[in-house]
């Protein structure tokens, strides 16, 4: 068996076995390019080393030693000689890169004696003391273990005494002396002297490596980035190269594109005489990598081309190290690099144009949950700010206006024109018109999943959530933070990507669809099968949409459109009438309202289907609460001056109390609504079919979609489908137009699946509304769970993931696709959809792909998510 490769036996495919650096490496020696040679133990060593109780057996021992010696033929030195030793690096390198998290050992075989050889064959005495005090440091601290902070202060010491600033104004006496120091503290700590042979440094070396991987801060690591714990590091030992060797050497970092921007230039920095820890260790200041030109034009222009080669290569943007001794440049690492999503969106689609990459390539290449990060305003990443709050990133993007307390002054003030921000406690669904009308929302309780959160994700709003930091109070309408006060109208800022809270403005730049993001988006729509298309409730959110390549609107909902202040008097009247002519009265005065809505949002999709949910939520969200009305009526008592309001107040109160429910959820709402009050469903087809007659008089096309909610049995659905027929039928005499359209209902109950096949008879279409249906399939009421039980639920891994989020394929799924099979079967050309907020999920619209959906309907800024996503779920 086989544990130590040579870097010219491996080659990039043996990832697992060499770890990623490894394999870079040994691929780089196979092509040609100048990497200082070396070996690797491989990952399997270290695997069968922690089996033995973490111990070198003599297989690997002698396999070592063979590796070495023929690392000496090839280099010309030996280790542990007097006159011209061979110098090594030890290094780790996992198979997933975790940078920084492992240990490293540059010029490993030096000790009192190889040192004066050092400096015999390189000529420099102060070269060869500085390798050997950096040598001791770093193998004191990572294998010895000894702190490293004493060495630190014994420099420091050293440099303050000489009155030198930099470690290289030290001279070749000045750092022997910090070298006798160093070995003192060793053996202090230690009680042994330093270890003077090379070859039981290199022993202790690669077992301190091996060690390693089950340091405390690789295993925080890999729980982080869910990395698995077996796999093991391997071990690099390679032949050292010397930036340290006086101003013809060097050492540098360099991605071959901007990493955060995805510009094509070389990014990265260097220093002069350095060895390679200098450039992060931050103790000397780099310069930026194109200086390089004016310091070594020859050797700058060599990893120039160098770079375009591995770039090339490995199709994707690397991440290299280099060394140059002497005016010659050698390869020490390359990795695929990091990047933001503007980076990447840029790079894959540049180099898609470069010929490097296929078109389905590029799309492979990002992530779609990563494009979240380009679709919302966003601070200046280039400015430095100090927030005087944290709280949670609940729903990405910056926002800076002025404090408002309550969701109505939020209204008030952005209807004038001024920009707010909602700071409430919490948020619940009362405040939505203030969510609506502010540029973000601050909480002081609630999680990622609380109300403000989700609400504010659906809506594209930033929004920071549970901020401990601040302290509200309603009363005064003040916020504290620390022994700062906030009032009304004091401009603040929220990052909701970092959950960082300012005071003042920000610097904000805007979500821009680059010309690359749109290019990708194009690619994305040629390979995908699945429609996107999105939840908008107004024309603003519909061109929104629109730009953001939505093919329709799924699920337009007319709840809100009842909601604002002057019409809400309106939908009271509507629901308290006591009789039908009272009822139709205010239906009357309602229908051209709605009808004035639906004439904008279809002029906003000419061409497109737009999806209409008739009315859904229980009418008591649309009447005073309780509560206050409770309050109101106490305070008039006790005054007894308004006989007549009081009167008033008590007669809505009654209505209020029955119409009070214990369940609303599962109370009257939905289709129940449209049975027991046809009148309203009634108006509302009329307004949507007379505004689509509007327009098609004007010449336009429209394609409205007619869906009924909450459909539990397929009689729900016959009779309001009759309802909608019996609209179009009115509005056809009367204006002569005529209108093709579509009735479909939402499938959001369990019974609705298993009977599909018979609801699909009445039915043009069904949209799945998955947030209801993965309530009632659970059985979990969402605002009671999120933030609740279902926290724990997701701590104790009870369930593996928020179903709310991500759709339970097994359960919620599982009926989906009974539902689809059934539908199809009655009606083979039944158009079906999903409008859910999983519609924007990535995993989600996976499976939504696999079992055949016609679309998906997300909210309008996670349109090209899904696009992208649609498009992944096909490769
Ligand atoms: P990390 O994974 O933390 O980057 P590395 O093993 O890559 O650790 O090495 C740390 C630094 O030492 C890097 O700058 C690297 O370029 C440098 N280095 C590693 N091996 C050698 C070598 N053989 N010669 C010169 N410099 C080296
Ligand atoms: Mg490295
Ligand atoms: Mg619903």
């Amino acid at each position: 068996k086989q544990y130590v490769y040579l870097f010219s036996e491996g080659n990039a495919d043996m990832r697992e076995l060499l770890g990623g650096k490894g394999a870079n490496l040994a691929e780089m020696t196979k092509i040609g390019l100048p990497v200082p040679p070396g070996f690797t133990v491989s990952t399997e060593a270290c695997r069968e080393y922690l089996r033995r109780d973490q111990q070198i057996w003599d297989e690997l021992r002698d396999e070592t030693i063979d590796a070495l010696r023929n690392l000496e033929e090839t280099t010309g030195k030996k280790f542990g000689d007097r006159k011209n030793p061979l110098l090594v690096s030890v290094r780790s390198g996992s198979v997933f890169s975790m940078p920084g998290m492992m240990d490293t050992v540059l010029n490993l075989g030096l000790n009192d004696e190889t040192v004066q050889g050092l400096a015999a064959a390189s000529g420099s005495d102060r070269f060869a003391f500085d390798c050997y005090r950096r040598f001791i440091q770093m193998f004191s601290d990572v294998v010895l273990k000894v702190d490293h902070y004493l060495f630190d202060r014994a420099l420091e010491e050293k440099k303050k005494s000489l009155g030198v600033k930099d470690d290289t104004g030290l001279d070749a006496t000045a750092l022997q002396e910090i070298i006798e120091k160093y070995l003192k503290i060793v053996s202090e700590k230690t009680k042994e002297p330093f270890p003077q042979d090379p070859l039981e440094q290199l022993i202790l070396s690669i077992r301190a490596v091996f060690d390693s991987w089950n340091n405390q801060r690789a295993v925080v690591y890999r729980q982080i980035h869910k990395l698995p714990d077996h796999l093991g590091t391997a071990v690099n030992v390679q032949s050292m190269v010397f930036g340290n060797l006086g101003d013809d050497s060097g050492t540098g970092v360099a991605f071959t594109r901007n990493p955060s921007d995805g510009t094509k230039e070389l990014y990265g920095e260097f220093l002069i005489n350095a060895q390679g820890e200098d450039v992060v260790a931050g103790t000397r200041t780099p310069l930026p990598i194109a200086k390089m030109n004016e310091y070594m034009p020859d050797v700058y222009k060599q990893f120039v081309e160098l770079c375009e080669l591995l770039e090339n290569h490995y199709q994707d943007i690397q991440d290299i190290e280099f060394t140059v001794e002497r005016g010659t440049l050698y390869l020490l690492q390359t990795r695929n690099g990091k990047r933001t999503a503007a980076s990447a969106v840029k790079i894959a689609v540049n180099m898609t144009e470069e010929g490097i990459l296929t078109r389905e390539d590029a799309l492979r290449r990002v992530d779609p949950s990563q494009l979240d990060q380009l679709l919302h305003r966003r601070i200046d990443p280039d400015v430095k700010l100090d927030p005087i709050a944290k709280g949670l990133p609940a729903s990405p993007g910056a926002a800076s206006g002025q404090l408002v307390f309550t969701a109505d002054e939020a209204e008030r003030l952005s209807g004038d024109g001024v920009k707010v921000v909602l700071v409430r406690p919490e948020t619940t669904p009362d405040d939505i018109h203030g969510i609506v009308a502010a540029q973000g929302i601050l909480t002081s309780r609630g999680g990622m999943t609380s109300h403000a959160a989700v609400v504010a994700r659906g809506m594209g709003k930033p929004c920071v959530s549970g901020s401990e930091d601040i302290r509200i109070d309603l009363n005064a309408k003040t916020m504290t933070v620390d022994d700062k006060v906030f009032n009304v109208g004091d401009i603040i800022s929220i990052d909701g990507s970092n959950g960082e809270v300012y005071a003042g403005t920000v610097p904000m730049i805007d979500p821009e669809l680059s010309g690359e993001f749109s290019m990708l988006l194009e690619w994305a729509d040629e390979v995908r099968q699945l429609g996107v298309r999105a939840n908008a409730d107004t024309p603003e959110d519909a061109r929104k949409a629109r730009e953001f390549g939505a093919a329709g609107i799924g699920l337009c909902r007319t709840e809100h459109m009842f909601m604002s202040q002057d019409r809400l008097p309106v939908v009271q009247a509507m629901i308290l009438a006591k009789d039908h002519e009272e009822r139709q009265q205010a239906l009357d005065k309602l229908l051209p309202m709605q009808q004035d809505d639906f004439t904008e949002i279809f002029r906003a999709m000419e061409d497109l289907p737009v999806t209409i949910r008739l009315l859904d939520p229980p009418l008591h969200e649309f009447l005073p609460n309780l509560e206050d009305l409770l309050v109101d009526i106490t305070l008039l008592r006790e005054r007894g001056n308004d006989a007549k309001e009081l009167r008033q107040k008590e007669e809505l109160l009654k209505q209020v109390r029955s119409l009070h429910e214990f369940n609303p959820m599962l109370g009257h709402r939905g289709c129940r609504l449209g049975i027991v009050t046809p009148e309203i469903y009634k108006m509302q087809a009329l307004a949507i079919f007379k505004a689509a007659a509007t327009l098609a008089k004007e010449g336009k096309t429209v394609i409205p979609e007619v869906m009924i909610p909450l459909v539990g049995h397929e009689t729900e659905l016959k009779l309001m489908r009759e309802l909608v027929l019996e609209a179009a039928a009115e509005v056809k005499a009367e204006s002569g137009q005529n209108i093709e359209f579509k009735v479909g209902t939402m499938i959001e109950l369990p019974r609705a699946c298993v009977t599909a096949d018979e609801i699909a008879a009445h039915a043009d279409f069904f949209s799945f509304g998955t947030n209801d249906l993965t309530q009632t399939t659970f059985g979990f009421s969402r605002d009671d769970a999120e933030g609740k039980f279902l926290l724990e639920y997701l701590q104790q891994k009870v369930l593996p993931e928020n179903p709310f989020a991500v759709l339970d394929r097994d359960g919620v799924g599982s009926l989906v696709k009974t539902a689809v099979e059934k539908g199809r079967g009655t009606k083979p050309e039944l158009k079906l959809g999903i409008c859910g907020e999983h519609g924007g999920d990535p995993s989600s619209i996976e499976f939504c792909h696999q079992i055949g959906l016609n679309y998906v309907s997300c909210s309008p800024y996670r349109v090209p998510v899904a696009r992208l996503a649609a498009a992944h779920a096909q490769l």
